[in-house]
């Protein structure tokens, strides 16, 4: 008896609970646990992560501009109610978050723009610490002609490489066979073979993306971020025109950065990072990387695999329409980036192994950042934030300055032999 009336207990209790959520009396209602906001120049994105997947509807509306996202069974929570809080003055795309119960089996979240814009809602599937997500990335719509992400969604044609041709030189040969043509009848122009290096700095990971993090909470992503602004200033001095694929906290995806770098013409393509291993701390020093033949081979079948966009996968060379000529093409011009990458990496090696414990040889590995058959791209795993000694090192001026000196030096030493891609 005693068993019965426990049991009718707890049934009229959990019935009550259901009763009062009456449209979930079938299904367990998600629950939103965390709500981040990352805004940023380049997009701001907003993260909503839950224990299970979420379905949701999103569109736009005007006049005001706001984007609506309807979240199917989900229970209204303190991190929805306080959404809006978390929305920062400065944020260049978000004024406010509203949200509200739709009906009785959905919330509707409001995002208030102060521009039109471009959001794309997804979600993201489980992932190292973090459970399910639904992002809503909010792109500007115009206005921001120098943003390599919106210039890639919009699909607009970048002019600042030809613009950046007419500021000074240091000027470099250039393999030109019809540069004779041009000598006779432009005495006083810029010579149309010499034009100054592009270099892509790449600060790795970003935004929701910390990369690694050490003991003492030092991020990577903020780490590589001032040692990249540093590197552009170094370079920059050299005369040389730099491009950051990104220069806030923001998350961009891996091809996105190696497509900037096709977009603004990159002469180079530089990746910093900062290592990390699990279980062995008295692992430290500097490495540098560059693509392998495998990661070159895999990346040269996908690219033919999207030969419609022939012309600006390789270029200076003609896409032949057949398969085999391409694939030869293909290879070549990645077997002589990957030879012009090592020598660029270890010219960097060298610089970085004056002042700290570094590698002796370029390790070649399947990176996606460094798989841009055209551009020579190295990355540089700077020091490792797992070890105490390098994590110092990382956390001071000294060593950063240092850093993206050698970088500079590196990419120097390389221009001065280099002959740059015709275009
Ligand atoms: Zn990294």
């Amino acid at each position: 008896m005693a068993e019965l009336s426990r049991r009718q207990l707890l049934g009229a209790s959990a019935g009550s609970l259901v009763f009062s959520l009456p449209a979930f009396a079938n299904t367990t209602p998600n629950t939103f646990i965390a709500a981040r906001i990352w805004p940023a120049q380049a997009y701001t994105r907003i993260t909503l992560e839950s224990p299970n997947k979420v379905k949701f509807k999103s569109f736009t509306l005007e006049k005001p501009h706001r984007l609506v996202v309807d979240i199917e069974n989900v229970a209204m929570s303190d991190i929805l109610i306080n959404l809006g809080k978390k929305v920062q003055k400065s944020d260049p795309y978000v004024s406010n978050i509203r949200v509200g119960q739709k009906d009785s089996q959905t919330v509707r979240v409001v995002v208030d723009l102060k521009a039109p814009t471009l959001p794309q809602v997804f979600l993201l599937n489980p992932v190292a610490n973090f459970k399910h997500r639904m992002v809503m990335d909010i792109y500007p719509a115009y206005g921001a002609d120098d943003d390599p992400i919106l210039a890639l969604l919009n699909g607009k044609k970048q002019e600042q490489a030809k613009a950046n041709d007419k500021k000074a030189p240091p000027q470099i040969a250039q393999k030109d066979d019809k540069k004779d043509d041009k000598k006779a009848s432009e005495p006083d122009a810029i010579q149309p073979q010499k034009r100054r290096p592009i270099i892509m700095v790449d600060a790795g990971h970003g935004g929701e993306d910390p990369g690694a993090i050490s003991p003492n909470g030092l991020k990577e992503k903020d780490v590589v971020l001032a040692i990249a602004r540093l590197a552009k200033t170094k370079l920059e001095e050299l005369g040389y025109i730099v491009k950051m694929t990104r220069n806030e906290d923001v998350f961009i995806p891996l091809k996105k950065r190696t497509e900037m770098a096709k977009k603004a013409q990159a002469d180079l393509f530089i990746s910093i990072h900062a290592d990390s291993v699990k279980n062995n701390p008295n692992a430290r020093g500097t490495g540098v990387y560059a693509l392998s033949a495998k990661g070159a081979t895999d990346e040269a079948a996908r690219l033919l695999a999207e030969s419609q966009n022939e012309s600006d996968i390789i270029g200076g060379i003609e896409m032949s329409h057949n398969k085999d000529v391409n694939s030869v093409l293909v290879d070549m011009m990645q077997n002589q980036t990957i030879n012009d990458s090592l020598r660029l990496g270890r010219l960097v090696l060298n610089q970085l192994g004056k002042f700290n414990k570094a590698k002796t040889e370029v390790i070649q590995a399947n990176f996606v950042v460094l798989r841009t058959p055209e551009i020579p791209s190295i990355l540089v795993e700077t020091a490792f934030l797992s070890n105490a000694e390098d994590e110092a090192l990382l956390r001071s001026t000294d060593f950063r300055q240092k850093v993206a000196q050698a970088i500079a030096e590196g990419v120097k030493q390389y221009l001065n032999i280099a002959v740059l891609a015709r275009r």
